[in-house]
């Protein structure tokens, strides 16, 4: 079962290579032992550096691991795909689903992530769905319809408890990477349907993504249904993913 506990998560998409990863690493745990134990923290490089990373992060657990996709098989004839049980066997705790870049670039549909998030959950990693809308999309007033529509197709089957096992993550694709953010009502008012969305999602974490920044993230944690960061550029640099969670969580 999760809770509403703060989250940051950073995508490192195709960034750092298994010596950066480790440099990374040595100069983000000591930053983040100084952040408060109740605030989760996660990394999510590449696949080729996700054994540096475990190895960095050793036997402490102030940060965890995450990946960036998973196939939705267990194994088998899939040329380049990654099982959850291979996630598993570096700590993986969480693993981004459904990531526009993916959707776009990789053609994941609805079905094939509602796929990998039941696996993911069978696996006893958390999956981290990431939903959100065009701007084509928002300009014609139809964002909240269309993430709901995303979070049906992907968990429509989950029974209560495996949703609530979950965590989303909202991410307008024309605020990802671009340095326009979303205005955090409008983040807000997505974050209230989602939650909203079907049962099991009550308490469960839900994150902004989408050009979060040092100067940003706390201005999105004050809203009621908010509970963390989906961070990709501001989690590159070990010091700047850092004071992004120390801003965030200042209050
Ligand atoms: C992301 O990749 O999930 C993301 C939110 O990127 P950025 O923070 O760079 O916009």
């Amino acid at each position: 079962m999760n809770d509403r506990s703060p989250v940051f998560v950073g995508n490192w998409k195709m960034n750092k290579n298994a010596s950066q990863t480790r440099s990374f690493v040595e100069a983000f745990l000591p930053l983040a032992a100084q952040l408060p134990p109740s605030v989760g923290i996660a990394i999510a490089p590449p696949f080729t550096a996700l054994a540096a990373a475990a190895a960095a992060l050793g036997s402490g657990n102030r940060v965890a691991l995450a990946a960036q996709t998973m196939s939705e098989f267990a194994e088998g004839a899939y040329t380049g795909e990654i099982a959850a049980s291979m996630l598993a066997e570096f700590n993986v705790a969480y693993v981004i689903l459904g990531h526009s870049e993916r959707r776009l670039y990789q053609h994941e549909s609805d079905a094939t992530i509602g796929a990998k998030v039941r696996a993911a959950l069978a696996a006893e990693i958390t999956p981290i769905l990431a939903v959100g809308e065009s701007l084509e999309v928002r300009e014609a007033g139809n964002a909240v319809a269309h993430v709901l529509g995303q979070i049906r197709s992907a968990t429509g089957d989950l029974s209560e408890e495996q949703a609530a096992r979950m965590v989303l993550a909202y991410e307008p694709i024309w605020a990802i990477g671009t340095g326009k953010n979303c205005d955090r009502e409008s983040a807000q008012e997505i974050a209230r349907a989602v939650r909203a969305a079907r049962k099991g999602f009550a308490d469960i974490p839900i994150l902004y993504g989408g050009s979060m920044k040092p100067e940003n993230a706390a201005g999105y944690m004050e809203m009621p249904d908010i509970d963390g960061g989906l961070v990709g550029g501001a989690s590159l640099d070990a010091g700047s993913f850092a004071a992004l969670i120390a801003g965030a969580i200042a209050r």
